[in-house]
């Protein structure tokens, strides 16, 4: 045998190896991340039982496989009912959901509404048809998490959604307000939790790569994603490359807010404020240049967290 025909079999086991210990890094650093979600916001609590939305996209198969394997793992009881809702858009793959779910031995509940003729009926031409799509689904979904007696709804929005939520509502809505993690419905009967809050949108895409997850497009409508939101994807693209930490940052920056320092003065009595409260305030007159070796502090723990967790 040839000294290539030796060598070719080792070298593509180690290549081999080193993906496979890629890929269990990734699988712990979501679940790692996940997890963190879960316990800083209390998301899940012994007996609840969890309706996963599972619309068929990359974010929400990896939720599911991420709180299936936390199941499994947790020192509490949870149960998970995964929930897809088939809009009757043109081209819906009906069986793709259903298999995979039957094979993965998970309860579930498909639930057959046409919003697609409403949404083309009520939209005006021209106009992005995302939006009443989306409240439809969702008064759908929180209907349904009462009927199959869920106590929690999880949504498959990840870190990236967060930070672009922040954005769209600074640019358009001047208002400095994101996506909660945890919140009541709109209805007031359901608790939504969003468990990849702290999960970078590229780790879950990579992810549901790997896992080979059949997935089915949102956009079989024809309908194009809000440009105001495609822009600020775009933006946050460029962040990344030039910056890798930054978008990570910009949502700890949401998890370490100073009233004090910002501008609403319901958030902070600055009227009332004297000399005789400062020993119950935690910064002063800190300014930009301090700010910066903080953020740069950020970036370093979250390499020393990295390194914990990979
Ligand atoms: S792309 Fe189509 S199915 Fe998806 S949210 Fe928009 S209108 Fe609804």
């Amino acid at each position: 045998m040839s000294e290539t025909s030796n060598n070719t079999p080792a070298l593509i086991d180690e290549t081999e190896l080193q993906q496979q210990r890629d890929n269990n890094k990734l699988e712990k650093r979501l679940q790692k991340y996940a997890g963190k979600a879960m316990i800083d916001f209390n998301m899940i609590e012994d007996g609840d039982r969890i309706m996963v939305c599972l619309s068929g996209g990359k974010d929400s198969y990896a939720m599911l496989d991420i709180l299936l394997k936390s199941q499994q793992r947790a020192p509490i009881d949870f149960s998970i009912i995964a929930v897809n809702l088939d809009q009757k858009q043109p081209g819906f793959p009906e069986h793709i959901l259903p298999e995979y779910l039957e094979q993965l031995g998970v309860e579930y509940r498909i639930v057959e509404e046409d919003t697609y003729s409403i949404v083309l009926d009520k939209t005006p031409e021209g106009k992005t048809t995302c939006g009443l799509c989306s409240r439809l689904r969702r008064g759908i979904l929180y209907k349904t998490a009462i009927q199959v007696g869920a106590t929690k709804i999880a949504l498959g929005h990840h870190l990236d959604d967060m930070v672009e939520t922040l954005f769209l509502n600074m640019f358009h809505g001047a208002r400095l307000k994101s996506m909660p993690a945890k919140l009541i419905s709109d209805d007031k009967k359901n608790i939504v939790i969003r468990p990849l809050a702290y999960c970078r949108e590229a780790d879950v895409a990579e992810y549901a790569k790997i896992k080979n997850y059949p997935i089915i497009p949102c956009n079989l409508c024809g309908s194009q994603e809000n440009l105001e939101r495609q822009n600020i994807k775009a933006m946050l693209a460029t962040w990344d490359k030039q910056s890798p930490n930054r978008v990570r940052n910009v949502f700890k920056s949401m998890q370490r807010i100073t009233p004090s320092h910002l501008f609403d003065t319901d958030a902070f009595d600055f009227k009332g404020l004297t000399t005789a409260d400062a020993d119950s305030l935690e910064e002063f007159d800190i300014a930009f240049d301090d700010e910066i070796i903080v953020s740069e502090q950020n970036s370093l723990n979250d390499v020393i967290v990295l390194k914990e967790i990979v």
